[in-house]
């Protein structure tokens, strides 16, 4: 049943108000009234109206009690009062002290991995300890690998962030100068060969801008990562926990994932298993594949601050356009001494053609196919609207006016239809 117009509740210490916006162009409107509340970490300011659209899937948790009210249509509200928050209130405490002993101590801080199936509230336990990191003073990295999802930057890369204050509640973390790496598919499965050289690059940048950063460095890295879990998809896991040298492993609701990462990882990590909330949304494949549009809509044009993309026609001629991975050959076709594999993370030209419409391509902050292109990160994404064969040209969005800046383009599986 669809309730409408305004409701209001009460809620007691330790209790959260769930809510879900479904229908199409819907708004709903959420304000404190008394007390104090925090939204995913994030304290809400009594009196501002806050504003949730279509897709959104929201808790709004209370310690001490509160009165909020929510103006506009909701699929779902109600009142919980089990949560897990107090768990993960526990965990952020716990890391809190592995801060502090790193401060005194001049050492890093600790690197904590969050891993489990889909739909168990990883990103939102992320986003929670990062903003509890950060209302302490910290200020820790925030690492995305889920790359079905893409919350730094768009889906199919991996990223991070220096987390500077907590995220706002219509925008998310702050962007500034995100490190991205470019994958260019919704999921690991597809190249895991690539998926590993980028993560293991991205860890080592972090790990030598925590070099320079000391307060960076003592506040840790909290790392979100993607929901398959199982065969290659365990391996992809434990190799980003190598790659990081993670401390911490949080396991959301899976205990044969926990069980299997406390046989398989050394001693000093502690993996830790924690429930998940009940208020976890499952999703399904299409809403995933809504959020990932709605990803790269708002890269071109802005969530709540809108932006004013560029569309330009760029020549054939003009574009270095590369995809990564050439179809791999059996080892005995290999040349001596190179694996199959390697041909996995082979940059391949790519000559524009009519199949490009509505393809994403990231722009790499590198300069020719010679340089180390994978290992770069990247400036950024244009999207190709539409191709002209007879001219020879594409007409790109980018969030830059022309030119565009004469680096290597990487051609990205995801698409985005551009009807704004
Ligand atoms: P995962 O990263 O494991 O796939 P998410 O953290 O993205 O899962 O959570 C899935 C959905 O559930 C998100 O839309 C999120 O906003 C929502 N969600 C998470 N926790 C709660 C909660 N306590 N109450 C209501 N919705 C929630």
């Amino acid at each position: 049943m669809t309730e409408v117009q305004l409701q209001e509740f009460k809620l007691e210490p330790d209790s959260e108000l769930r809510f879900e916006v479904e229908s199409k162009n819907e708004k709903v409107v959420l304000e404190v009234k008394s007390g104090y509340a925090e939204l995913f970490g994030t304290e809400l300011v009594k009196g501002k109206p806050y504003e949730f659209h279509t897709g959104a899937k929201v808790a709004v948790f209370t310690w001490h009690g509160c009165t909020v009210e929510l103006r506009g249509r909701t699929e779902v509200s109600y009142v919980a009062k089990e949560t897990p928050m107090v768990i993960y209130l526990n965990v952020h405490a716990a890391l809190e002290q592995q801060r502090v002993a790193a401060e005194q101590e001049n050492t890093r801080g600790p690197v904590t991995m969050i891993v489990g199936p889909g739909d168990v509230g990883k990103s939102t336990l992320t986003k929670i300890l990062l903003n509890y990191a950060v209302r302490m003073g910290r200020r820790p990295i925030y690492v995305d690998l889920d790359i079905g999802q893409g919350h730094i930057s768009v889906p199919g890369t991996i990223g991070a962030l220096l987390v500077e204050r907590p995220a706002s509640i219509e925008e998310g973390f702050s962007q500034q100068a995100p490190l991205v790496y470019h994958f260019g598919h919704k999921s690991p499965s597809e190249n895991q060969e690539l998926y590993n050289t980028i993560v293991s690059r991205l860890a080592e940048v972090i790990t030598e801008r925590c070099e320079n950063n000391k307060k960076a460095a003592a506040s840790g890295v909290i790392i979100n990562t993607c929901g398959w879990i199982k065969g290659p998809g365990y391996k992809v896991l434990t190799h980003a926990a190598q790659a990081f040298e993670v401390d911490v492993i949080l396991v959301l609701d899976n205990e044969r994932l926990y069980n299997e990462l406390k046989r398989d990882m050394p001693k000093f990590v502690k993996v830790v298993y924690l429930p998940k909330s009940g208020g976890v949304v499952e999703r399904s494949s299409t809403q995933r594949a809504e959020f990932r549009d709605t990803r790269i809509r708002e890269y071109f044009y802005g969530k709540r601050t809108p932006y004013y993309p560029h569309s330009f026609d760029v020549k054939f001629s003009d574009l270095k356009i590369y995809k990564v991975g050439a179809p791999s050959l059996p080892d005995s076709c290999m040349p001596l001494g190179m694996r199959a594999e390697d041909a996995l993370t082979k940059l391949v030209a790519v000559w524009p053609s009519a199949a490009l419409q509505h393809r994403l391509l990231a722009v790499s902050f590198a300069a020719a196919p010679e340089d180390d292109v994978l290992h770069s990160n990247l400036a950024g994404f244009v999207c190709i609207t539409a191709v002209d064969m007879e001219r020879q040209t594409l007409t790109i969005l980018s969030p830059q006016p022309r030119p565009l800046p004469n680096t290597v383009l990487l051609l990205s599986d995801l698409q985005y239809m551009d009807n704004h």
